[in-house]
């Protein structure tokens, strides 16, 4: 019998990629979202073994039938996004981590929840094991979404201890594609749109601080390799390319790919802005046999042309 995977924030960048992915494994998917930054349009050309409920988990879910897999994704992610919502981003890492480790547990489904990078806070140690404890201002502009993601990594970690749920905690570091919105406000967005617009690309400082950048199909790869691996309830796990860049260099691979006649303009740095982020994937090497697979420019390449041609081409 086909098993049942629930997806919270099934709808969103990385959600409906996971959704497909899922659904081409022979997986019945039930994707759960409010539609705060995902968007239908990322679902409508899913159909076969497919419901989408439209549903905010900060209220209690009931949902009918079995579920074997539960997947929490659900929350604004990009640091533009988060502030301005910054209490509902507090509230859905909160109450609705609780009601979808409630949910799991009333289905005794197997749990995943995606944590980040930024429970690292502006890390003082590189690259960042799951063992390093972070250095996070507690409570400055970023704390909304790095705090409660941390609560939401205690409150997982009590499920685990207290009621046996069988839950993974992997920490996505940043990670693109098709079908990030061009107005997500997250560097590579902004870069390929105002390159491909001809408007001025925006450096925050002076573009030194660096990121490794993950293409969405490896992510994907990766989320259900420890969503289908035996044996690793509580393990912590990052999930992200090892391959650092500069936001400078970013830039400039972009301008040139895009044959972009735009400036590069400076813009303040934003507070709290992480210096350096590098995963250390070694755990998640030795624990799933998984590594990326996709390089910057060939990620950045597919990315672009969805950039330009939208959801015409998927
Ligand atoms: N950034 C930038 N220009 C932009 C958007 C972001 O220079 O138009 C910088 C930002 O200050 C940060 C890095 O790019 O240092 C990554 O930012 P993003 O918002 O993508 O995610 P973060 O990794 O900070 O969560």
């Amino acid at each position: 019998m086909a098993k049942t995977a629930l997806v919270a924030g099934g709808a969103g960048f990385i959600g409906s990629h996971l959704c497909e992915a899922l659904i081409s494994l022979g997986m019945k998917v039930i994707c759960v979202d409010n539609l705060g930054s995902g968007r239908k349009e990322n679902i409508k050309l899913i159909t076969e073994n497919f419901k989408f409920i439209k549903r905010d988990i900060r209220k209690p879910l009931r949902i009918s039938g079995k579920v074997d897999y539960v997947f929490h994704l659900a929350s604004y992610a990009s640091p533009p996004y988060y502030q301005k919502h910054s209490i509902e981003t507090l509230m859905t890492n909160s109450l609705g981590t609780y009601n979808i480790l409630e949910l799991a547990t009333a289905k005794k489904a197997r749990f995943l929840i995606t944590s980040t990078s930024e429970t690292y806070g502006d890390p003082k140690e590189h690259p960042q094991k799951e063992t390093y404890w972070g250095h996070v201002n507690p409570v400055g502009i970023r704390s909304c979404y790095d705090e409660a993601k941390r609560f939401s990594e205690a409150l997982t970690m009590e499920y685990v201890r207290k009621r046996g749920l069988d839950c993974r905690i992997i920490r996505i570091f940043n990670t693109y594609g098709p079908r990030l919105q061009k107005d997500d406000g997250r560097v590579i967005s902004n870069f390929i749109d105002q390159a491909l617009n001809g408007r001025p690309m925006t450096i925050y400082g002076d573009g030194s601080q660096t990121r490794s950048f993950c293409y969405v199909s490896d992510m994907v790869r990766g989320l259900i390799l420890a969503m289908l691996k035996p044996g690793i309830k509580g393990e912590v796990i990052n999930l992200g390319n090892p391959d650092e860049f500069t936001v400078k260099e970013a830039a400039l691979i972009i301008k040139r790919m895009t044959r972009s006649k735009s400036r590069i303009v400076r813009k303040p740095l934003p507070k709290d802005d992480p210096c350096r982020r590098k995963p250390d994937i070694s755990k998640a090497k030795k624990l799933l046999g998984w590594q990326p697979q996709v390089k910057l420019v060939p990620g950045l390449m597919q990315t672009i042309k969805w950039f330009e041609n939208g959801y015409r081409k998927g």
